[in-house]
Parts: structure tokens; C-alpha cells; sequence
């Protein structure tokens, strides 16, 4: 007959224990104290433990989270201490090559088009580029997003967790795209914000994620309305150190999903998060949208942590505490950086004879592309240059347009001219010397640059700011 084996007191090995109290707090008998010293090997303070009235009860020993802080082992002779390093196998060079376990395109059959709110087809197209996992909270304008999910994912094997802030947030998508799993958020101006500390943290730690930031008008808490009021914060001020993120600007409900799916591709295929910058109207407006015939099905890349034995010698991490060791990291970023320059893309609309162009992008841009046809009713050559990704700037696809180009006319909704910074560095930085004089017409404070005013602006020279109450007016007609 099988004995029953009897429970030791338990023996603490000082140098595991990181001195969390949980075994305090478990025994009735006030056997354990915490402690006082600090363990040189550690840094921490292990408790200490009197057990004269212990009774061998063995709480304390499962109320330890170390594995090995607290045994019950009869004595510490008797124990095998492991290293904790080897514990799930060898890592390193040692270690067996992780393996690549490829996505595979599941073929979907033909569909009727479907009437979407940008909002919601950007969360199809996640759905379809196989995102399972989703972290966020409600922030207009870009609630729709999550509120999908919320309601898809359980349905799917998926996961949404409605995170307790934005920090939370951006750190489980740093966990869950550690372990290679596609994963998302859906963010507001303010929200975005605070999320880039995570964000430099997946940056440094080649951690892939998307960001969808339906952005409103700012600074500080602003208001809901659409402002395009985080270019610059996408494009140069991704948190702390060398950071940089392929940006993307959709201006439809089509694009929504387009480039939402186009961001999965992209942000596993650099090890990089991808931001999407919509604004307020693009996630609440409504379009049609073709599905696609093909979904994904994920793989798991071979540097994932993803907790089996095929990837149990991988580590993500974003410290070098060595100088050196971090300035060739950060080399290795920027060698990064330059492949992701070649993914510039943009939308030509009637710019092979213009010489008046329009560089606008989100829903300004829609506004923009009726000033074309207006314009060209009255004899003015103009065209549109709409960049879908505004990090890398597409100047390889404005370069060739701009010999018969006379005009800039930058169409916005920032007051600072964020857009226009962009181009002004894209061309600064490709060498372009006399590039043609550059104007702008900007709205702001929720408040869109109208097709009338962009006429007005192209046909009278740089745009004055109208009222904002005439601006409405037009808006509803
Ligand atoms: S075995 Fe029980 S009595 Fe002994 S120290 Fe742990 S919790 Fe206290
Ligand atoms: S529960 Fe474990 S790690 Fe925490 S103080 Fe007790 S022995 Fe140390």
C-alpha cells in the first residue's frame, strides 16, 4: 500500500527568495518574518524563517510563486539546486534552431460587398489578417474597434482584454507579440500618447503589434472631433531613443481594412509595431468594402517566445547595459529602418499634367480630391498626391511628377502644418533642390479644410482660416 509522504518543514534557499511576503502573510503559525538583510547575490531581502511551533503544514511552500525559494525538502543537502537559466532547456548557440512555422492563406468564397463604418472594417480586416488578440478600452472616436472585437474574439478562440489603462495595454500587446501571436490595439489621440513608452520598449525589442490611432483634435484632452493632430508624434516621436514605425493613412472604409490587413504583413515582416492614422470621420464614416478572397491563418515565427519546445531557447529583450552592445543594436535598427524605406506607397490622382498638387492624406484628402475636378473646371491643372504611408514619405513617387509641378498646396487639418513638416524633411532629406514653393490650406480643432476653401486657397494664394461657424455650415450641406 502506497505510504503517503510526509510534509518537511520547509528550508529557504536565500538567494531565490525575493523577499514577497506571500509565505508571511500564508502561515498561521508566525513562523516567518520578513527580512532585514539584503542578499548580496540578488539585491533583495529574503525572509527569515523561526520554526519552532512550524507544523509542517506545507502553505507556505504553495504560497510561493520561485520555484525553488521555499522547499520541503528534508534539508538542503538533499535538494538539487538547478539553474533557473537551464530550467526550460539549454538557450543560446546551444540551443536547437527554433522553427518557422509558416502562416498559410485560406481561400474564402466569393461575397456580397458590405457597408462598413472605417471602425469596423479596419477590425475585419485584423480579423482576416488573423489577429486573435486584441488589448484596448472605449476612447472615441475609436470605440467601434474594440467593441467588435469584444464581440468577435470570444466567438473565434480569441482574446479581448479590456486593459486597465493605456500602459497595461501596451504592455500586453509587448507579451502577446513576444510570443508571435498577431495583436492589435484600438487608440485616440490622448490614449496614443500614453502608450509610447511600450511602444519604444517593442521598438527595441523587435516586437511586432499594430496601432489603429483614430485621431482627434489635441493638445491636451482637445475634443473628439477629427484633427490630423499625431503625424508628428507618429513619425518622430515614437517614446524614447531610436524608434521609428511604417505609418499608415487610410482615408476610406476600403482603405480601413486594406491597410489594416497590409499592416499585419508589414509589421511581422520587419519585427517592427505599424501605426494606422485615421481620424475621427474615417472611423466613424461608412463605405463599401470588398472583402478579400483570401484570410490568414498565422504561423509562429522562429523567434517567437511562445512557451513550447521548439522556441525554448528564444529571448526578447530591449537592455544592452554595454555601450557598445547597445550603439550596434541601435545600428542594427537603422540598417532595419532603411529596408523599411522601400515601403513607400502613395495614390496619383491626375498628376501626370499637374501643375498645381495637392498633398493631402485621411479624410482632407477626400475634400481635396473634389477640389481637383473643381479646379480643373476652371482651367487650373491641378492634381492629387495622397500618401498612404506618411513614415517612410513616398518621395520616390512624388520625384518624377515634380518637374511640371509649379505648386505645393499642403491640405490639412493640423494647425502646425505636421503634414507639411513631413514632405519638407521627405524632400530635405532626398536631396531635392528647388522644389516648388510649398503652401498650405489647415483647419484644426476639429474643424476639416472644406473643397471651397481649398479652391480659394489654390486660386488666391496660402489659405486664411475662415470662420469656423461657416465651415460647419458647409460640412452638413
Ligand atoms: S509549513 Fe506551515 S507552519 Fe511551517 S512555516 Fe510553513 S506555513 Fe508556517
Ligand atoms: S513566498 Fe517565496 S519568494 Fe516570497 S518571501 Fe516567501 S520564500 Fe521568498
Amino acid at each position: 500500500m502506497a505510504t503517503r509522504k510526509e510534509r518537511q518543514k520547509p528550508f529557504l534557499l536565500p538567494q531565490l527568495c525575493k523577499g514577497c511576503a506571500r509565505c508571511v502573510e500564508t502561515c498561521a503559525k508566525h513562523c516567518i518574518e520578513l527580512g532585514t538583510e539584503i542578499n548580496p547575490e540578488t539585491g533583495l531581502t529574503p525572509v527569515i524563517l523561526h520554526l519552532e511551533n512550524c507544523s509542517a503544514c506545507g502553505l507556505c511552500v504553495d504560497a510561493c510563486p520561485e520555484p525553488y525559494g521555499l522547499r520541503d525538502s528534508p534539508s538542503a543537502e538533499e535538494f538539487e539546486l538547478q539553474d533557473p537559466a537551464k530550467m526550460f532547456g539549454e538557450r543560446g548557440s546551444t540551443a536547437p534552431r527554433a522553427v518557422k512555422i509558416p502562416d498559410e492563406q485560406i481561400h474564402l468564397p466569393p461575397l456580397s460587398p458590405m457597408v462598413l463604418k472605417g471602425n469596423y472594417a479596419s477590425a475585419v480586416g485584423a480579423l482576416l489578417a488573423g489577429c486573435r488578440h486584441v488589448f484596448g478600452y472605449p476612447i472615441t472616436p475609436s470605440t467601434e474597434g474594440a467593441e467588435l472585437m469584444a464581440k468577435l474574439l470570444p466567438e473565434l478562440s480569441g482574446v479581448f482584454v479590456q486593459a486597465v489603462s493605456e500602459v497595461a495595454t501596451v504592455n500586453m500587446m509587448y507579451g502577446c507579440g513576444g510570443a508571435g501571436l498577431p495583436c492589435m490595439t484600438y487608440t485616440s489621440s490622448p490614449g496614443f500618447s500614453l502608450m509610447l513608452e511600450g511602444l519604444s520598449y517593442m521598438i527595441g525589442a523587435e516586437v511586432p503589434g499594430v496601432f489603429v490611432n483614430i485621431m482627434r483634435g489635441g493638445p491636451g484632452l482637445g475634443n473628439i472631433a477629427p484633427e490630423q493632430s499625431d503625424i508628428k508624434l507618429a513619425c518622430r516621436g515614437l517614446g524614447h531613443g531610436n524608434t521609428h514605425a511604417i505609418v499608415l493613412t487610410p482615408s476610406t472604409p476600403q482603405e480601413m481594412l486594406d491597410l489594416t490587413m497590409l499592416a499585419f504583413e508589414l509589421t511581422f515582416k520587419y519585427r517592427n509595431p505599424v501605426v494606422i492614422l485615421g481620424d475621427g470621420y474615417l472611423g466613424q464614416m461608412t463605405g463599401k468594402v470588398v472583402l478579400p478572397q483570401t484570410m490568414t491563418k498565422p504561423g509562429i515565427p522562429e523567434w517567437a517566445v511562445y512557451g513550447d519546445a521548439r522556441h525554448r531557447g528564444n529571448l526578447i529583450n530591449s537592455i544592452y547595459l554595454a555601450e557598445a552592445d547597445l550603439e550596434a543594436h541601435n545600428a542594427h535598427l537603422d540598417a532595419k529602418y532603411a529596408r523599411m524605406a522601400a515601403e513607400q506607397r502613395a495614390d496619383l490622382y491626375q498628376c501626370d499634367d499637374a501643375s498645381v498638387l495637392l498633398v493631402a492624406c485621411n479624410t482632407p484628402a477626400r475634400m481635396a480630391k473634389g477640389a481637383v475636378g473643381a479646379l480643373r473646371e476652371q482651367g487650373v491643372k491641378a492634381g492629387l498626391f495622397r500618401p498612404l504611408t506618411l513614415w517612410p514619405f513616398p518621395v520616390e513617387r512624388l520625384k518624377p511628377i515634380l518637374p511640371h509641378v509649379s505648386r505645393i498646396v499642403v491640405v490639412e487639418a493640423s494647425s502646425g502644418g505636421q503634414l507639411e513638416d513631413e514632405l519638407r524633411l521627405a524632400l530635405s532629406h532626398a536631396g531635392i533642390r528647388n522644389a516648388p514653393d510649398i503652401e498650405s490650406v489647415r483647419r484644426s480643432g476639429g474643424v476639416l479644410p472644406q473643397q471651397s476653401e481649398i479652391v480659394a486657397g489654390v486660386l488666391g494664394g496660402t489659405h486664411r482660416p475662415i470662420p469656423a461657424f461657416v465651415a460647419r455650415q458647409e460640412m452638413t450641406v
